[in-house]
């Protein structure tokens, strides 16, 4: 057997010690991780397997890379690279050293024409698509995990989607790539002289890749078998076609590293050639009678102008049916029925009204059970798509907790489709998988079918085995399909390889790697792998630890959101460090261990997360672990902690009262001892009380002194709300706009035609945001209620709409009180009725703007950009933020937590920039801190625009 299939130990644990410490020497040493939280945590990868990394190392260059990797061949330690972590066969996992992409592989360089596009392995798909936006282009790719997955893992996945089909996927529209091979070698495969250097000192391997491409092309079956399996969509094993459809072994090797799932070399760079993104499109939802005329009109609509087509079963269609705003198409289907969902897109409304009509001429002769109409209507093709993209999320959501989800993959050429999918629904009922759904990529015969097991109890690995295996057997030796179409290999299909390829096949994919990685050091076990049970080993523990997270599948969808992404933990590293700990108290495991894990997440996980909610608003199946960490803040609330809170919710309004003062005497401080001096005396202070004295700086607030009164003055009424935030803190002390947010707002709402009345007893109102974050919820919903019914009464029984001045607690108030008053945010107020009444006058220069996350939430960005762009020349929306991390009173205490999510705020404010803007008074403390300029209320930007 050959070295890179033989099953090695790892090396000694004293060889990792050695390791890390080595790698310590090499990268700073926060850069090298050994704890047991974050070993586990940044070790997890959506698959339904778990290997626990001994070392996670993050790098955050070539020249690091290539460091590494020697250290891992002095120390034969195998090495997995890790891009977003969305893998679903379990080939981003590592039971050795992982590496992860740091903060700088980010760049993007599009062509001046917009043809091709220059990206780094951690650019996310759908940024790198972002920026070829303004050429109306996009990557070919299109995997639906877009806006998480990264470069490296798409290229290494060769992951496809709906439209790119196996035409402009990664293999079809690479155009060059830099590598680093296991030796450390680098070779940029688009640059003449690299090229030319490497054939020098690499060419018995460029020569043996040769030979193997002779080889094949020389043997016309096996070639033929070849072409026709990458007919289909395939990501088993290798990309065998990149040695018949290339000659020159430069070529041969880029095209082979694509779908190489991290086992050949370390893709530090690559440059696409884009594809049109057609602007225009329409959709149709159409119902059939069965599987089988469905099936039967896919090779007609092939023929057809259709951009994508996706099929869906009936029960499929079950899972979506209840959710809002479903085609009425999918409610409540005959037994048996499928449907399929249909794209077209054009450059113009000509075309696309042209294309629409051929679609239907053809689709004239099928038996359907819905008009056959397209949608150009935005909300209501919004609605077609999320029945499609709900499926997932619907199954996955509804398993029973502590089993495992698993989606499918396989593919069937297009006339094979129908009688493939009946087979596997003979299967389903086989293996007795009730309501087991079929849905997917009906152009490419890709069909995705999502069942869940509980991995521990033995008879039910039994079942998956034998499963899995019949579904291998009737997709290869019924259909001659592929077993993964778009998701890789990785472990979970490894052992099917060869039943899919054949001995001369799979034989060739050996030599392959031999030849790549002769150490057998990248990523060994994943894609070619010995043992013929290798898929049915360390599968993922997913135990009850909270129900706000229990239906979590660990997909990683909502990492790229979290600001604390990167330092900490992510949401999704949150979830499974508390299963880990939850596993471990039920299991009776290593206490040492369980001790170690609690306390590294106790700041982590709990301490850490700004209780944001962002992650809910990216997640499929609306998570927020936000909620789950506030109730493990509320756990650690003891008796007396939750009177405390109480008791300064009911005495609220006298402790806002003494905010002024205080405010008034750190102003004064300031003022004596001058700006420097004061912020250098608080970090002193801070410092020496070992971070028990808040962070405190030349941002603080000044007090407000304005109070608020009626309108006097007639007009339309509203209700306005100012936050206890912008009641009580004014201005930061060297802003030079002095005026609070209740004075100019009012202002700029009179001048507007309306009359402001306030709530009665305003003093003491609260949304209940404080104690929400702290997980007092008991006292943060009672001083919502008692907001509520403030408001009820100001309102005139909920006749009246109301105004929030803070987006945070108009997020917060808007989903306490589930549509029961006509509560509005400053950010669609201003934009709706402030605005379109008054003229701007002046506009500002250039200005940042920040989108906090109650604004994120309410999907408030459109507005806010609008008014932001109304009243000033240029608009900076800074890149790579999110949340601020401040969250309320937390940038006082965990003020590291806003450092960290604003890191690269001050580097995009550009010279001539004196003005940032936002929503939430909080926020903009920690903003102008981090920024060093001034950030307010947006309200001011409009006030000073309209001459308000
Ligand atoms: C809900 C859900 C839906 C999905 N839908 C699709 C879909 O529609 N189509 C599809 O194809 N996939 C899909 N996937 C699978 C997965 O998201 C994609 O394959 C994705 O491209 C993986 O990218 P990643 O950044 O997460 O890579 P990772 O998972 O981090 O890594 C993927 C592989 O690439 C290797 N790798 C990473 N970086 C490098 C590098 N720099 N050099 C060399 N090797 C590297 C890794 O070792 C690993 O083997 C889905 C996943 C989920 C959870
Ligand atoms: S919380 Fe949601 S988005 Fe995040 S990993 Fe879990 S399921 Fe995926
Ligand atoms: S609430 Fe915010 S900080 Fe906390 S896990 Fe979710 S996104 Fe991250």
């Amino acid at each position: 057997m050959p070295a890179t299939l033989c099953a090695r130990p790892l090396p000694s644990h004293k060889a990792y010690v050695e390791l890390g410490d080595a790698l310590e020497r090499l990268l700073p040493p926060d850069r090298v991780i050994t704890d047991p939280l974050r070993l586990l945590a940044y070790g997890t990868d959506a698959s339904l397997y778990r290997l626990i990394p001994r070392i996670v190392v993050k790098a955050d260059s070539e020249a690091e890379v290539q460091g590494i990797l020697a250290l891992c061949r002095q120390y034969q330690a195998p090495i997995t690279f890790r891009a977003a972590g969305t893998s679903l066969a379990g080939q981003a996992l590592s039971d050795s050293v992982l590496l992860i992409l740091g903060e700088h592989w980010g760049r993007v360089a599009v062509a001046p024409d917009g043809s091709t596009i220059r990206l780094q392995p951690g650019v996310i798909g759908s940024q790198a698509n972002a920026c070829l936006a303004p050429w109306a282009r996009k990557i070919g790719p299109d995997p639906a995990s877009i806006a998480t997955a990264r470069i490296g893992g798409i290229a290494a996945n060769n992951a496809s989607g709906m439209c790119c089909g196996t035409h402009e996927n990664s293999y079809q529209t690479i155009h060059s790539m830099r590598i680093l091979l296991a030796d450390g070698t680098l070779l940029d495969t688009g640059d003449p002289a690299s090229r030319a250097d490497f054939a020098k000192t690499h060419g018995e391997l460029l020569a043996r890749l040769d030979g193997l491409a002779l080889g094949l092309k020389a043997n016309g079956p096996l070639a033929e078998k070849v072409r026709s399996k990458f007919r289909l969509k395939n990501t088993t094993g290798y990309s065998l076609n990149a040695l018949v459809d290339y000659d020159d072994p430069i070529d041969i090797l880029l095209h082979l590293l694509i779908g190489s799932e991290g086992t050949l070399a370390f893709i530090s760079e690559l440059t696409y050639r884009t594809v049109v993104d057609l602007p225009r499109k329409a959709s149709m939802m159409l119902l059939f009678p069965d599987m089988a005329e469905a099936c039967r009109a896919i090779p007609i609509l092939k023929k057809t102008p259709v951009a994508a087509v996706e099929l869906l079963d009936q029960p499929a269609m079950r899972s979506v049916e209840k959710m809002p705003g479903m085609p009425a198409c999918i409610i409540d289907t005959p037994d048996g029925a499928a449907a399929l969902l249909i794209e077209t897109r054009a450059l113009d409304a000509a075309a696309l009204d042209a294309q629409m009509a051929a679609i239907i001429e053809a689709l004239k002769p099928f038996h359907t059970l819905s008009p056959l109409e397209f949608a150009t209507d935005l909300a209501v093709t919004a609605n077609y798509w999320k029945a499609r993209s709900g499926v997932f999320p619907a199954v996955a959501g509804a398993r029973p907790v502590g089993t495992t989800v698993i989606i499918e993959d396989v593919a069937f050429k297009v006339e094979d489709l129908a009688a493939g999918v009946t087979d596997l629904q003979g299967l389903f009922e086989k293996y007795h998988y009730e309501g087991c759904c079929i849905y997917g990529h009906a152009l490419d015969g890709n069909m995705h079918f999502v069942i869940y097991h509980d991995f521990s109890i033995p008879s039910e690995v039994e079942r998956y085995k034998a499963f899995l295996d019949a579904v291998c057997a009737l997709v290869v030796n019924k259909y001659d399909g592929s077993l993964k179409a778009e998701h890789g290999t990785g472990r979970n299909m490894a052992p099917y390889v060869e039943l899919e390829w054949g001995a001369a096949a799979y034989q060739l994919m050996v030599e392959i790697k031999d030849l790549l990685d002769p150490e057998a050091l990248l990523n060994p076990g994943v894609v070619l792998n010995p043992d013929p049970n290798v898929h049915l080993k360390n599968f993922k523990p997913m135990p009850a630890a909270d129900p706000l997270v229990d239906a979590c599948m660990e997909c990683g969808f909502c990492e790229p959101l979290c600001p604390t992404n990167g330092w900490t933990l992510t949401p999704r590293q949150r979830i499974v460090g508390l299963r880990e700990i939850a596993r471990i108290r039920k299991a009776g495991g290593d206490p040492e261990r369980a001790a170690a894990l609690r306390r590294r997440y106790a700041y982590d996980g709990t301490r850490t997360c700004a209780a944001c909610g962002l992650c809910s608003t990216v997640c499929p199946m609306g998570i927020n672990t936000g909620k789950m960490i506030k109730h493990l803040r509320a756990d650690r609330w003891e008796t007396l902690g939750r009177a405390v809170g109480r008791w300064a919710g009911r005495h609220y309004g006298g402790l806002l009262a003494l905010s002024g003062p205080g405010l008034a005497v750190v102003g004064a401080a300031r003022s004596v001892v001058g700006d420097k001096a004061f912020t250098a005396l608080t970090r002193t202070a801070r410092k020496v009380s070992l971070g028990l004295v808040p962070k405190i700086t030349s941002n603080v607030p000044t007090q407000v002194t304005y109070r608020p009164k009626n309108s006097t003055t007639p007009g339309r009424k509203v209700v306005y709300l100012p936050s206890c935030a912008t009641r009580s803190m004014g201005p930061a002390g060297f802003d030079p706009v002095r005026a609070s947010v209740p004075e100019v707002f009012q202002r700029l709402l009179e001048k507007s035609g309306f009359q402001v009345i306030y709530p009665e007893n305003m003093g003491g109102l609260c949304c209940g945001q404080p104690w929400d974050t702290q997980g007092l919820k008991e006292t943060a919903d009672a001083k919502a209620a008692e907001l509520e019914a403030a408001l009820f009464k100001a309102s005139e029984g909920g006749t009246l709409p109301i105004v929030s001045d803070t987006s945070t607690c108009t997020s917060r108030m808007k989903e306490f009180m589930n549509g029961r008053l006509e509560l509005k945010d400053l950010v669609e107020f201003l934009h709706d009725e402030v605005l379109p009444k008054l003229p701007v006058q002046n506009r500002e220069g250039t200005i940042m703007l920040h989108l906090n996350c109650g604004a994120r939430k309410m999907g408030m960005q459109p507005k806010l950009v609008a008014i932001a762009r109304a009243c000033a020349e240029t608009v900076i929306e800074p890149e790579g933020m999110t949340c601020c991390g401040f969250s309320g009173m937390w940038g006082f205490t965990t003020p590291e937590l806003n450092e960290y999510a604003t890191r690269n705020l001050a580097e995009q404010v550009p010279a001539g920039c004196h003005d940032g803007y936002s929503t939430n008074r909080t926020c903009e403390i920690g903003l102008s801190d981090q920024a060093g300029i001034p950030y307010r209320s947006i309200v001011h930007l409009v006030a000073k625009a309209t001459g308000a």
